[in-house]
């Protein structure tokens, strides 16, 4: 078995970096990747998207009738791991690239598709994705935000909460209730300046501005904004999920920040110490091993497997997170205290890592019902 990369694919990466290298600005990681979901660094995703577009590196994976290139999914993951390691100069845009726009190409009719697809792949539109409530995180389908019908479409009243990007997006890709039943949840799309709407950031770990709570008070929409049939939002949700959960390549932003303090603490002579070298090489393994178990998930996608491998994926890579965190807090606390701000950045992003898209416990929850059959608690 074959585990390197071909030439062609390290030209690729080649082509990808030294487009990141050339156009981010010099002051990036401290005036711009201060977070992820800053004014700062999403006001420079409206320029960094549209030149990336320009270049055929915004959607290169999509075919080439919706304005891609007809590549395949490993350049799209080879561009994913390259962004995450400067952490995602495109902003919110990868949510419209990797599974927005995916959802619309399966379930969208064609004026969606001709409306929305051009603009994702121009990189001029961003996205939000609504999804999560107070009350329905984990269990999604206990969502209580409601869309009934009106005589021209649907009036939505409902609010959603963590909503990444929210305050400076052009659309929501909403989920909302419109039936009696449990699973009786409809995708819709919603323009973020429909009357009626509100967006009320929250601060939290993750940088000022990134999370936010939007409400919906009689929000109108045309018929034209459902996406798939009515109350069948399900199939839709499960298609998109699928693609988000395996979409970040947080073992390589790991990787590149561990490498950034390691050669800080060489710098200032404390790397020769052997637990501290031990640590780093524990979690270089993990890294490695995350690595891999996604190279195995993006092959599976490709030959359409369906495993509980991505949920392992997600663990594994979560917890060479975690680990690096601690190594951070250890060895080189001045981060948080006006240190490398590459290194505060990976800190306060990646205290998410086990909750968003998916929790840690969920994903064992999965693994255990899923890949070994374990009867479902209650
Ligand atoms: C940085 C960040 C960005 C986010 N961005 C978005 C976004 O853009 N759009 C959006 O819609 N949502 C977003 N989310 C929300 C995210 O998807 C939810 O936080 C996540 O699904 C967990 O839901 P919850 O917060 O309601 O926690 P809960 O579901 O209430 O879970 C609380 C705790 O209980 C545990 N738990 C729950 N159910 C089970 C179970 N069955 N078995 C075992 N343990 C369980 C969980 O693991 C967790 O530890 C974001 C979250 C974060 C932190």
């Amino acid at each position: 078995m074959e585990f390197a990369w071909s030439n062609e694919q390290d030209a690729y990466r080649r082509r990808v970096s030294s487009f990141i290298e050339r156009t981010l600005p010099k002051d990036w990681w401290t005036n711009y990747a201060h977070g992820i979901g800053t004014d700062a660094q999403l006001f420079y995703s409206k320029i960094f998207c549209p030149a990336l577009a320009e270049e055929g590196l915004l959607v290169p994976q999509w075919p080439k009738e919706y304005g891609g290139a007809d590549g395949n999914p490993w350049q799209q993951f080879i561009l994913a791991e390259e962004m995450w390691s400067w952490n995602e100069p495109r902003g919110g845009q990868y949510m419209g690239v990797n599974w927005i726009g995916p959802a619309l190409m399966r379930y969208g009719t064609q004026a969606q598709k001709d409306e929305h697809l051009t603009r994702i792949a121009s990189g001029n539109v961003t996205w939000s994705q609504g999804f999560s409530e107070p009350q329905a995180g984990t269990d999604l389908a206990a969502l209580k935000t409601r869309a009934e019908r009106t005589n021209s479409g649907f009036k939505i009243n409902g609010m959603k909460i963590w909503t990444s990007y929210a305050r400076r997006a052009d659309w929501i890709f909403l989920l909302a209730r419109t039936g009696p039943e449990r699973k009786s949840i409809s995708c819709f799309l919603v323009p973020m300046t429909s009357p009626g709407i509100k967006v009320v950031p929250f601060p939290g770990l993750v940088e000022e501005g990134h999370l936010n709570e939007v409400y919906f008070d009689d929000v109108e929409v045309p018929e034209s904004a459902l996406v798939g049939e009515e109350s069948k939002g399900w199939d839709v949700i499960r298609h998109a999920l699928n693609y988000e959960r395996v979409g970040l390549p947080r073992y390589h932003w790991a990787r590149r920040t561990l490498d950034t303090a390691v050669a800080q603490l060489k710098k200032e002579g404390r790397f020769s110490d052997p637990i501290v070298r031990a640590a780093a090489g524990r979690i270089v393994a993990k890294c490695e091993a995350a690595r891999l178990l996604t190279y195995l998930v993006v092959h599976q996608r490709i030959t359409g497997e369906d495993t509980v491998d991505p949920n392992v994926q997600r663990l594994t890579a979560a917890e060479a997170c975690l680990d690096l965190m601690s190594f951070l807090m250890e060895y080189t606390p001045d981060c948080l205290a006006g240190g490398d701000p590459m290194l505060e950045n990976f800190y306060r992003s990646q205290i998410a890592a086990t909750i968003a898209a998916g929790t840690y416990e969920l994903q064992l929850d999965l693994i255990a019902q899923r890949g070994l059959g374990l009867p479902r608690g209650h």
